[in-house]
Order: C-alpha cells, then structure tokens, then sequence
C-alpha cells in the first residue's frame, strides 16, 4: 500500500525532483511529499541566454510546472506537491514547518534546497530566486539589461563568463566589461582554458579586467559608481555580481552546517550527525566540493539506493565517489571553452562547444537533468 513511509523531499530542483521521481519509479510502499519554494521547475542552466537574449527562448521551454510535468501519473497516496518554503527543522521529532505554518512528518527526509547566489540578491536570477518570484525577477532582469548601456560584471567563473558573452553577442552596441578578481579568467582551470576563454571574450568585444576586485559595498546590482582595489572608479549603468553563492539553509539546524554554511553529509549522502537518523542531504546544498547539476545524477542513485536499503532492508548501501568534472562553457552562440576533467584536462575546440552547448542545452533540459517528463 503506498503510503505506509513518508519521505518528506525538501526543493524541487534537479536534486529533489530526480529523488522523488526515482524513489516513486523504484520503491514500493511509499508516499512522497515535495516542497517548494516555487511551483515552477527553472533550467537555470540557460541563464544567461534567457536573460541576455530575451526573444530567442519562449520562457515555457526553461521553467516547467512541477507537479504536472513531473508526477501527473501518481495518485494524492503516492506524491502530494506542496507550494511552501520550509522554515523550521526538528530532527528529534522528525517534522518540518513551512511558511505556511503547517507541520510535516516524515519518516526519511530529503534536503535538495541548493543555493542561490549574489546575483539572485541584485535582482539577475542565474538561480531560483529565494522567494517565489521567478517569472516577474526573470523579466525584470531582462528589462534592465535591455535599458542599460554598460553593464559590469564581476567575477572569473563560468556564470561571468557566459553572462558577458551572451550580453555581448545579444547587444553588440552595449559596453560590457568583466571584472575579474584572480589574475587570470576560470581559475578553476588550466592556463590553456584561461586563455581561449580571454580571447573569445576579447573577439567578441568584452573588455576584462584582470586581477582586480570589486569593493564589497558595491556589489548590491545598483546603477552607480563601481569602486575598485586599485582606487579606480567606474561607471555603470547595471552591475552583476556574478560572484559569492549562498547556501538555501535558513531552516536547518546549525550544528548540521559546515563552517561555509553547507549541510555536512557522508559518501552515503546521509547528514554526518550521530544525534539525526533518516535525513539525507544532496545537490548544491551539501558540501561536497562540485556544486554541478551533472554532478546530482550520480548522489540521486546513492541516495535512493540507500533509501531502499533502509525501508526494505535489502541491497548494499552505496557511497558517492566524485569524479573529475567537466565544465563546458558557451561564450556567445559559436564557440566557448571546455575542458575535459576526465581526460587530462584537454581543452575542446571552440566550434566543438557551441556545437555542444551553443543553445544552453535548452531543447534538451530533461536529457541533461534526467528528470523525465510525464
Ligand atoms: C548560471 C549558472 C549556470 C550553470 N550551468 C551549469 C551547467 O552548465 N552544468 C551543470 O552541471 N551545472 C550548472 N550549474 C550548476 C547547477 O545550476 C546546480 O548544480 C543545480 O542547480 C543544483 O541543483 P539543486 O537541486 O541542488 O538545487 P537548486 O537548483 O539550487 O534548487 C534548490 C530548490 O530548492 C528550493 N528551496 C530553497 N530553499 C527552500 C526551502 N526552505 N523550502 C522549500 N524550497 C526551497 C529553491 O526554490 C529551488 O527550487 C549552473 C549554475 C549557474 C548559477
């Protein structure tokens, strides 16, 4: 009978919607609650298109209705949705208080609430905003890009990076700069990426500033003054940080966080507390090192194969082991940078990215999510 365990999944995101949707494909005997922020699914991986190239992307191809695109075929005794954000977590009473003022008991709970970052703060979501404003921070950010004539962005990562190259090609008459902190662009990286990333940009018309931070007050998404470590001070009509991401933790216990903020969870990718029993913790939120979506698919099958040991007391317990990653990075819509993790860090060519990744992955969001579509 569905029904008799209640695995409580908290965020609806590729962590949280692909355990729910495995949990129901794989375990008899159980009933999922989903809660979330939003009652919308947002493939944020195309930020930086839909937010830099509003026309080029209906917004119904990147934010998705989660409970009738993802768990139509199951009954209200198998999958309940809940439209909430969790405030408050009591692990010794197993029960989770929404802002709803309603209270959910669980038996094995799931946290998959991610991040967001400084720049869902100044209004550009590159992720869910915090509170349920996704379509309206969308078109808002898509507007004041549009209004501005330069545009700063700080940061060396991959988010400043494809940000500076869509606005790039999505305006060519607007001055975008980047600004980046390390002395050289995706320091993540070998020198090799740091430099085709730096002369894609430079091709395509983005001025960058290398070595150089941005004063901390400043970085608030504020037309105004932008000062710099050097003393300099520049003026912009919008400024994206596109640094600084923030764990979604307000409601967990802060002896379950690391020191950063991140719910500490084993290879098992059960939460490391010898006082917690049934939480697990996966995605962004956790603090395992590669915040990546492709990284999810992986911690999704550790995660529900342990789940399934500890409700039917069969199988093996399964361990995350991560691997090397790798980043594919579109700058502008005909070529980018990527780098292979797992093959000795070789550099792709540039045609080959954006023949990768050159849309953002959008017509393909559930294939490189694995969510699948009911
Ligand atoms: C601009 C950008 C581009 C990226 N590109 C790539 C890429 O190309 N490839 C890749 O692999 N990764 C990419 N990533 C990383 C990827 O987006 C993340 O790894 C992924 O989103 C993490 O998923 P998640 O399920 O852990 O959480 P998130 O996607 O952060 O979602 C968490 C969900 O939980 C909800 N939530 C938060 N708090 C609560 C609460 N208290 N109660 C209820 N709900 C809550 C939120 O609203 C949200 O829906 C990119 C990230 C950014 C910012």
């Amino acid at each position: 009978m569905p029904g008799e365990n209640h695995i409580v999944v908290i965020g609806g995101s590729f962590g949280g919607i692909g355990v729910a949707q495995n949990v129901l494909a794989s375990i008899p005997n159980v009933k999922i609650t989903l809660i979330n922020t939003s009652k919308d699914w947002y493939f944020n991986i195309a930020a930086a298109r839909i937010l830099s190239k509003p026309n080029s992307t209906p917004l119904d191809k990147i934010i998705f209705p989660i409970k009738d695109n993802f768990f139509s075929k199951y009954s209200a005794t198998q999958f309940e949705f809940i439209h909430a954000t969790a405030t408050s977590l009591d692990t010794k009473a197993k029960t989770v208080t929404l802002s709803t003022s309603q209270s959910i008991t669980y038996d094995y709970l799931v946290i998959a609430t991610g991040s967001h970052t400084a720049a869902v703060v100044s209004g550009i979501p590159f992720k869910q905003p915090i509170t349920d404003t996704l379509h309206d921070s969308i078109q808002s950010a898509q507007t004041r890009i549009a209004n501005a004539s330069t545009i700063v962005i700080g940061g060396s990562g991959a988010a400043a990076i494809e940000m500076a190259g869509e606005l790039a090609e999505g305006y060519p008459n607007k001055k975008v700069t980047v600004i980046s902190g390390s002395a050289r662009l995706l320091p993540v990286l070998g020198e090799k990426a740091s430099a085709v990333a730096l002369k894609r940009l430079h091709k395509l018309g983005v001025k960058v500033l290398l070595g150089v931070r941005v004063l901390e007050n400043n970085q608030s998404g504020k037309k105004g003054p932008i000062e710099l470590d050097t003393g300099k001070v520049i003026e912009a009509d919008l400024y994206i940080p596109a640094v600084g991401v923030i764990p979604n933790n307000s409601f967990i216990p802060p002896a379950l966080l690391d020191a950063a903020g991140y719910l500490i969870t084993s290879p098992e990718q059960t939460v490391s507390s010898p006082a917690v029993s049934g939480v697990y913790g996966i995605g962004d939120i956790t603090n395992n090192p590669s915040k990546m979506a492709s990284t999810i698919t992986q911690q999704i099958a550790v995660t529900v194969a342990n789940l399934k040991n500890d409700i039917e007391k069969t199988g093996t317990r399964k361990a995350f082991k991560p691997e090397k990653t790798t980043l594919v990075i579109p700058i502008g819509s005909k070529g980018g940078v990527a780098e292979m993790g797992d093959f000795g860090g070789i550099v792709l060519w540039s045609w080959l990215v954006s023949l990768i990744k050159g849309n953002f992955f959008i017509s393909l969001a559930f294939t490189i999510s694995g969510l699948k579509k009911q």
